[in-house]
């Protein structure tokens, strides 16, 4: 079998895609034991999957052998997905016969399709004589195998393109629309900009910057005082934008920029007679390299730290700014995987909207997505990555429509909804004081707030209090994990804009799909049941603790602060989180600290085995809060950020409502607030049903908080009332679906 860095080598080692796809074929013709090795590649734009390379064939057939998708054995491999193995090929209805091409004799056929993520590239095809059938162990080689190629070969593809200064060539000119679902809603009409991941290493590698040539040594030096400047100045306005993700953010690139080891190696390259751009490109190429090739997430995002700084250098070397400087202000960014960390870019530059193609999204991402108000869809077409650079895009994420080229009565429709929409914006600001039904009896409305940016729209929309602080960004955001005194000035911020209001404050959630880049997740296989949330932090006293005395202290003058635990799972668990809580408490006074006066200390209902145990509970916790988008995820057995399982994902699954009352019951019985504070609770067809079962308090974010308003004082106690009822009457989720109002 061929190891990964023989491909490598052979990618390094050619000149071009026709000699890498030659080196290809024969390498795995060769492992295989093939007597010939083909590969097609597939062509958007006229459909067709051409004979790219072939080791075994006659070689003037390259380039001439096409075939649509599914037509031949080739074809029909490429179209359905799947390998296609047999054993006389030129036996098959789908067999396709090519006069000249010399295949007559080798009739054991395996075809595998080549896929980039979801991107289909081609086909690669092993054939021998008929009496060397292809096994098992085969299929699963050439599996394993152009899984590997098929990066090589987007990369490879990638490099030219870039080399050539031209965008993808299948660029689709012509108006389309594409449909998705929207991970953030919102409008934006504005022109694209496209965001791959070129590392430095493989720029270097393909010789883009020349060895000598312009850039001295005096012009590093001036590059790195201004990339100084930019990144100080970068600071001081992420500070402004995303207060609680500390302006520290860009410290690890000055302090790059400033050890002598990392620019010393480029001057030494220049006094060595190499140019400053190959200098810095080299030096960053190492380091990259290095950090890659570590096994922990945290160093591996260092590289991406260093090639962001390389690139920086880069454009301030030369006049030439080389592709790396483009501006997403006001555009509409199209971009395959969302990190944490371009979060900051994104806040930075001001996007009026995100595509993203593909992949699943964390849900902390489309929450921050969401709370940075940025509209976002994410679609399943690979053809919008190759939509040209400033084509016009108008992009709904209301119905998850994205538009390319919208035509003028599209846009003029979307204008039209856009001023519907600002009258109805200013009809947002007259919302009542208090939220009644209409027999009168109250309902409290609180705001989530993932941002403290957004603690303006809630409180201009009237909100109680907060019901859940997600405390998680400052950290997901973060190369190292937030000091007690960061976090405190973090927490004391929210509760002074919150002043005489209540606030909770949930520790770290963190782990399963919102990962920490600072805490090595040791690659957990199955992380949403792994070491996550509670569990983690009891594990790491170091970070609970740390954050809770920065709780504490930053509520001693506060009017009501509450702490909560996320994802109990057990009385003990909570237990044992409200003991350390009290631990830390004792410590601080015999410090002399000053504290919150005994805060109430509650918990999230999200895991559904707690509803066993959930009168024992609510004797032990001061309040509840219920997670429904755990609380269904755990509860249904799905992935709540996994497209293909989402007909799934059904709150009002009979199993789901039923133990929402349970939960609602016991907290009644115990005299205990509980609020629900997941997504069910701005989503109208719930709204009656949490009334009709005795929840009082919802929190929801804080744009939701209008028309939440607006559900509940259509309906009084007995109407929501009888409307739980006649939900919870049934036990068929279609049934109970054609009954949500
Ligand atoms: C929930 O699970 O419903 C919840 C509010 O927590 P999060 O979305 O942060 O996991
Ligand atoms: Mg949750």
């Amino acid at each position: 079998m061929i190891e990964f860095n023989k491909i490598s080598e052979l990618l390094e080692r050619s000149g071009s895609l026709q000699s890498f796809l030659d080196r290809a074929v024969l390498m795995v013709a060769e492992s295989l034991n093939a007597d010939v090795c083909s590969i097609y590649l597939y062509n958007e734009l006229t459909g067709l999957l051409t004979l790219r390379a072939t080791h075994g064939l006659e070689t003037n057939v390259v380039g001439k052998i096409q075939l649509h998708v599914g037509e031949g054995l080739v074809g029909k491999t490429f179209a359905e997905s799947r390998p296609l193995r047999l054993s006389h090929a030129s036996s098959n209805p789908d067999y396709k016969f090519f006069s000249n091409a010399g295949e007559d004799a080798y009739d054991a056929f395996l075809a595998v399709p080549i896929k980039y993520g979801i991107e289909k590239i081609g086909v690669v095809v092993v054939q021998r004589d008929e009496k060397h059938l292809f096994h098992d162990k085969d299929v699963k080689d050439m599996i394993d195998l152009t899984a590997q190629f098929a990066s090589s070969i987007e990369t490879v593809r990638a490099l030219f393109q870039i080399e050539q200064g031209q965008e993808p060539k299948q660029a689709k000119q012509d108006a389309f629309i594409v449909h998705g679902h929207a991970a953030a809603s919102g409008c934006a009409l504005a022109p694209c900009v496209k965001f791959r991941r070129h590392p430095v290493e493989h720029i270097l590698k393909y010789n883009r910057i020349p060895k000598r040539g312009v850039g001295t040594a005096e012009d590093l030096e001036k590059a790195i005082t201004k990339t100084t400047e930019q990144l100080r100045q970068l600071q001081i306005d992420l500070g402004e934008k995303l207060p609680e993700i500390a302006s520290l953010i860009f410290e690890s690139h000055i302090m790059m920029l400033k050890d002598h080891t990392f620019t010393g190696s480029m001057l030494d390259k220049i006094n060595d007679g190499i140019s400053a751009s190959r200098a810095v490109a080299e030096v960053a190429g190492d380091y990259i390299a290095m950090f890659e090739a570590s096994s922990h997430d945290y160093m591996k995002e260092k590289a991406r730290d260093v090639e962001d700084l390389a690139l920086r250098l880069l454009s301030n070397i030369s006049e030439n700014k080389s592709g790396s400087k483009t501006t997403w202000k006001d555009h509409i960014l199209i971009v395959q995987e969302l990190l944490p960390s371009d979060i900051l870019k994104i806040t930075l530059e001001e996007v009026a909207g995100i595509i993203q193609v593909g992949g699943g999204l964390t849900s902390h991402i489309s929450i921050l997505v969401r709370s940075l108000n940025i509209p976002m869809i994410i679609v399943d077409d690979i053809s919008l990555m190759r939509v040209p650079t400033a084509t016009k895009i108008l992009l709904d994420a209301y119905c998850g429509n994205v538009y390319v080229k919208p035509s003028g009565e599209v846009v003029e429709t979307f204008r039209e909804r856009e001023r519907i929409r600002s009258t109805a914006e200013v009809s947002k600001s007259q919302m009542e004081d208090k939220t009644l039904l209409t027999d009168g009896n109250p309902v409290t409305l609180l705001a989530n707030i993932n941002l403290l940016s957004e603690i303006d729209l809630a409180l201009d929309l009237k909100a109680e209090g907060v019901g859940l602080y997600r405390t998680e960004f400052p950290f997901l955001i973060r190369q190292t994990l937030p000091s007690e005194d960061e976090q405190y000035a973090v927490y004391t911020k929210l509760l002074q804009r919150m002043q005489n209001h209540d606030v909770t404050i949930r520790t770290l959630d963190a782990g399963g799909d919102k990962v920490l880049a600072f805490f090595d997740d040791a690659g957990e296989p199955n992380p949403a049941l792994g070491l996550r949330s509670t569990r983690l932090t009891l594990r790491h006293h170091e970070i609970f603790d740390r954050q809770i005395r920065a709780i504490l202290r930053a509520g001693a003058d506060a009017s009501s602060m509450r702490i909560m635990f996320p994802m109990i799972s057990s009385l003990d668990e909570f237990a044992e989180a409200k003991s350390r809580v009290l631990k830390c408490m004792a410590d601080l006074k015999a410090e002399g600290t000053s504290i919150s006066s005994e805060p109430q200390i509650g918990m999230m209902v999200e895991l559904p085995a707690v509803l066993e145990i959930i009168d024992d509970l609510a004797q032990e916790a001061d309040f509840f809060s219920v997670g429904t988008n755990d609380f269904i995820q755990y509860m249904l057995a799905v992935d709540r950020t996994n497209d293909r399982v989402a007909d799934y994902y059904c709150p009002h699954h009979p199993a789901v409502l039923r133990g929402l009352k349970r939960i609602a019951e016991a907290a009644l019985r115990h005299g205990i607030p509980c609020t629900v504070c997941g997504e069910m609770a701005h989503d109208t067809r719930y709204i009656p049903f949490f009334i009709g079962i005795g929840i009082r308090l919802l929190s929801v974010d804080p744009h939701y908080l209008p028309d939440v308003q607006k559900c509940i004082m259509e309906y009084s106690t007995e109407s929501a009332q009888k409307y739980s009822e006649r939900l919870l009457s049934s036990s068929s989720i279609k049934d109970i679906e054609s009954m949500l109002a």
